[in-house]
């Protein structure tokens, strides 16, 4: 099967048990029917047996495609893992064993296409790179048929060209990043309403490059964005384990130092990497293919969709400045916990009700100087 993905796909490879916080940790991974029935009669040496029958449970409300789960232990971690950190029925019965859901991830496979999660840390570290993030059609044996996407949206049906001229945007470098976000925001407001309209044309002459999208109006100074995305973070240290522990850290360092400049900031992320910005570039753009941005399969305004962009890019370098120790294993840990959230939670139905509570519409882009 021919797709289109981002050129690192092919060299993606889990690091196993040299992972700092393995994606099964921390919640329960959940599988079909046919998955759980296979599982539960798996046969296999009684010491695996006993693993699995410790593991293994119903979801809370089954349903064919949610039927059983892994339960993680007391300590978040999944009662799968060795001490080595390889997963017991991989490493006893070969990865044709695993559920689906082990055996694809970090892969997202959708017709035509397919993409790693940010919320893997070994992603994460394949977009430190100074290029821009390319996309490239490659045969792909693929291990499970590709789930597709229910797109309630209006697309002209070029959903497709809409996300790459999108991110052809936010490559964009003859501006910073956070006026390339904003930049997103001013052009995918004009293809809505050329969209709404169901104007084919306009759609055209938007892709095409012959009519230029808005531009949007200047940035506010740097720092006026970080009441809101303090307020964010308190309330997602509610909702989401897997950025609490960086949140905090970063609240409590602003707390301590008082807020920071922008040339501080960078001088911090600096230290990080001195490709910082092409590497949170290169992240963003992975979560707007991965995340088929702007088109959800649930009912969430392509207006939204931007100020959920904006506060993703908002958290990552909050995190990156406030919860950082300068090394780049702290960055990637930082940012997979955050993706962990924004990637496989309805993060834009919680975050986006948010700030429109804190921000009046025409403020929002204040986020983008944090
Ligand atoms: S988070 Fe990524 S690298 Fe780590 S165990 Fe999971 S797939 Fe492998």
């Amino acid at each position: 099967m021919e797709v289109l993905v981002p050129e690192y796909y092919p060299f993606f490879r889990c690091k196993i048990g040299r992972c700092r916080l393995a994606c099964c940790e921390g919640w329960p991974v959940t599988f079909s029917m046919r998955e759980y029935f296979r599982l539960l009669s798996l046969e296999c040496s009684p010491e695996l047996k006993r693993r699995l029958d410790a593991a293994l449970h119903r979801t809370a409300r089954p349903t064919e495609e949610e039927y059983g789960q892994l339960l993680p232990g007391f300590d978040g971690r999944c009662p799968m893992r060795l001490a080595d950190g390889r997963c017991a029925l991989q490493a006893e019965e070969g990865e044709s064993a695993l559920p689906d859901v082990c055996r694809i991830y970090p892969r997202g496979l959708r017709p035509g296409e397919a993409c790693c999660a940010n919320s893997c840390e070994a992603v994460i570290e394949l977009l430190e790179r100074e290029e821009p993030l390319r996309f490239v059609k490659m045969a792909l044996e693929v291990p499970c048929p590709p789930s597709a996407r229910v797109c309630t949206f209006e697309t002209c049906g070029r959903e497709m060209e809409i996300r790459l001229w999108l991110i052809a945007l936010l490559q964009d470098r003859s501006a910073p990043l956070p006026e390339r976000l904003a930049r997103i925001g001013a052009a995918l407001a004009d293809m809505d309403e050329a969209l709404r309209r169901k104007d084919a044309a306009a759609v055209e002459r938007l892709l095409s490059g012959e009519e230029r999208p808005s531009r949007p109006g200047p940035l506010p100074p740097a720092g006026k964005g970080l009441p809101a995305v303090r307020l964010l973070l308190e309330r997602l240290d509610d909702l989401s384990d897997s950025v609490r522990q960086w949140g905090e850290a970063a609240l409590a360092r602003f707390d301590r130092e008082g807020p920071i400049g922008a040339e501080a900031a960078d001088r911090r992320l600096r230290e990080i990497s001195s490709i910082w910005e092409a590497w949170m570039e290169n992240i963003l753009v992975n979560h707007i293919f991965f995340a088929q941005f702007p088109f959800q399969d649930r009912p969430v305004s392509l207006r939204d969709e931007t100020i959920a962009l904006w506060a993703v890019y908002a958290l990552l370098r909050f995190l990156a400045v406030g919860a950082g120790d300068g090394t780049r294993e702290r960055f990637v840990d930082t940012a997979a916990a955050l993706f962990r959230l924004v990637d496989h939670t309805a993060f834009d139905r919680y975050a986006v009700p948010i700030l429109k509570g804190f921000l009046p519409e025409d403020r929002l882009a204040e986020m983008l100087t944090v």
